[in-house]
């Protein structure tokens, strides 16, 4: 059966008990029509409440067992009743055999009510203590009102006994009740129609307490409602499907709401409150009664406080626990933060020691390079003796890569002065279009030697202020570049214009082009893309990051666009002389 095949039933029978209620007291005055309403609910009430156990087939059943055994209990008594009505023509006498099935009802309830509760874990000690409060209320008012009255009255003992046991009986199924209502926060549906139903029961009880003591009692009565409702919602909660997987919300922390607060307080006033009535009255008061009342609910509510200012000592607590773990965590991180920048400045140092170390071995190297170099030039000018072809050729060999040596040596070094920042210019006003042209002349015959168109425009005023060897450097490193990664028949496009203040040198080619992911890591020593160390094309790595510094070192930028295999433009943006009028130069010592 579908939840909502069974929610229909539950809602059904709902309007069912509805249309009963209503037809009771349409009824009024045919006591014997009214008596058989009355039985039919009744009698409805046990049978809904077990045919729901079967429909839904709560884990437990054994709470709803005992509601139906405290209804079934209810329907013999109130059937003792009916039977007076129907056959005698009268109401039966108090007390009766009714009474006593009556009375037999409440454990069964109360305890049904418990048995609901229990798979709630424990019962908590401040929802006790608050249901205890409003007990106490509930009981000072109630032996008030109904019990003292009847111990000084002039009732059978036996009469007795049943009319104080009754509101007994009363006060128990309240402190189950208030369990029920203060840690179930409900969140099924069948709970809160058994909260309902049980609230129908007491108040209508407590009402009849009263008008049977004053014999005040008569069938029929709006009172007769509260019961009656109570009997048809046990049946609508035992029928609706969440009965089966009945819940109850996880308990906040501060269970201390306003509205229990408010609850509470109203609870404590009970007891003066009854003494101002009493007095205003003018009937006898029970101090003591009421005195003993107070005592009890002080004793309650300073042991509720207790309980307040130990939870909150727990928190505090807690909370205390938390901020020292929480100290001691961020101590971790501070030492962890200063340890992390000893060993960055110690990288730092050691990447100082290397740049000194390149400094000083290239320095060494190019001193025996040059006096290398010297005396090569002195052999092969014949200034040592006749050479022969093949001596000559040879010595053509050494002297080609002791050249190319001293320019590695040489490039190393300014990476490490660049590194360290002494890199110094010897600065002068100079025309960049003049620059570049002389180093476009150097490369063409490497350019044509491999077919590769090279063609050089400049456009405007290209003056900046300078150091020509170095700037020099940068053109020859971009051209060469250029043509060593262009295959054979490409282009080489070189243009040089002024733009906004700035002198513009761009260095196009149509070559091997460079990936992305690559072009950040261009500018960077050492560097050489895949494609370059795959191609055997020869190379340092060092060209573009010195390049990069003279750039940087005249207050200049770089950048690169390019697409693999469609070519690469190197783009270098220098400031105008007009612009560096107020620079300070620096002059090499
Ligand atoms: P080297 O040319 O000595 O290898 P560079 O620093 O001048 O060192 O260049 C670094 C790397 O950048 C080169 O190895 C090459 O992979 C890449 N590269 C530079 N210029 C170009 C270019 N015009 N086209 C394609 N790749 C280039």
């Amino acid at each position: 059966m579908t939840a909502a095949a069974g929610s229909r039933g539950a809602r059904g029978y709902a309007a069912a008990g509805a249309v009963a209620i209503a037809a009771y007291f349409a009824a009024g005055g045919h006591a014997g029509l009214q008596a058989a309403i009355y039985q039919a609910v009744d009698v409805g009430a046990v049978v809904a409440v077990l045919a729901g156990v079967r429909r839904n087939r709560p884990r437990d059943p054994r709470p709803w067992l005992l509601f139906a055994g405290a209804l079934a209990l209810w329907t013999a008594g109130d059937t003792y009743w009916n039977v007076y009505v129907w056959f005698l023509g009268s109401t039966a006498p108090f007390p009766s055999p009714a009474d006593i099935a009556y009375l037999a009802g409440y454990p069964l309830l109360a305890l049904g009510v418990l048995a609901l509760m229990r798979g709630w874990g424990r019962p908590r000690l401040r929802d006790l203590l608050d249901g205890a409060v409003i007990s106490v209320a509930a009981a000072i008012v109630i032996w008030v009102a109904l019990v003292g009255p009847l111990a000084r009255g002039t009732l059978s003992s036996y009469a007795t006994t049943v009319s104080v046991a009754e509101p007994v009986a009363d006060v128990a199924l309240l402190l189950a009740f208030t369990q029920l209502v203060l840690r179930g926060r409900a969140a099924s549906v069948a709970l809160r129609l058994v909260t309902a139903s049980v609230a129908f029961q007491l108040v209508a009880d407590f009402v009849y307490g009263y008008l049977n003591f004053r014999g005040a009692y008569a069938n029929g009565m709006p009172l007769d409602a509260g019961w009656l409702a109570a009997y048809v919602l046990w049946g609508v909660a035992a029928l609706h499907p969440s009965m089966g997987r009945i819940q109850t919300l996880p308990a906040r922390v501060d269970e201390l709401s306003r509205r229990r607060i408010a609850v509470l307080a109203l609870s404590l006033g009970a007891p003066p409150a009854v003494l101002v009535v009493q007095a205003t009255l003018s009937t006898p008061t029970d101090a003591l009664e009421i005195a003993v009342a107070t005592l009890a609910e002080l004793a309650l509510v300073g042991a509720r406080v207790l309980l307040v200012v130990r939870e909150r000592e727990r928190i505090r607590v807690s909370l205390a626990d938390s901020e020292r773990r929480f100290r001691e965590q961020l101590e971790i991180a501070k030492h962890a933060q200063l340890e992390l920048g000893e060993q960055n400045e110690q990288l730092h140092e050691v990447d100082r020691m290397k740049d000194d170390l390149i400094a000083l071995v290239s320095h060494e190297l190019r001193t025996p390079l040059t006096s290398i170099i010297g005396y090569l030039e002195l052999i092969t000018t014949g200034e040592a003796g006749e050479l022969t072809e093949s001596q000559r050729s040879m010595l053509g060999i050494v002297e080609r890569n002791a050249r190319r040596l001293i320019r590695v040596v040489s490039d190393l070094l300014l990476v490490a002065q660049a590194q360290s920042g002494h890199l110094t210019l010897v600065e002068e006003e100079l025309e960049l279009g003049d620059l570049v042209e002389e180093c476009v002349a150097g490369v063409r015959p490497a350019a044509t030697a491999r077919d590769i168109e090279l063609g050089l425009v400049t456009t405007g005023v290209t003056s900046i202020v300078g150091d020509r060897q170095r700037l020099a450097q940068v053109v020859d490193n971009l051209l060469s570049n250029a043509v060593k990664f262009t295959p054979e028949r490409g282009s080489v496009s070189v243009s040089v214009s002024d733009s906004g203040g700035r002198v513009v040198l761009e260095v196009a080619d149509t070559g091997i082009g460079i990936p992305p992911s690559e072009q950040k890591q261009l500018f960077t020593r050492f560097f050489r893309t895949a494609a370059a160390t795959a191609g055997a094309v020869q190379g340092t790595g060092l060209g573009l990051s010195i390049v990069k510094a003279i750039v940087d070192a005249h207050g200049g930028e770089i950048s690169v666009a390019s697409r693999v295999s469609r070519g690469s433009t190197f783009r270098v943006a220098l400031p105008a002389a007009a612009n560096v009028a107020g620079r300070e130069l620096v002059s090499a010592a």
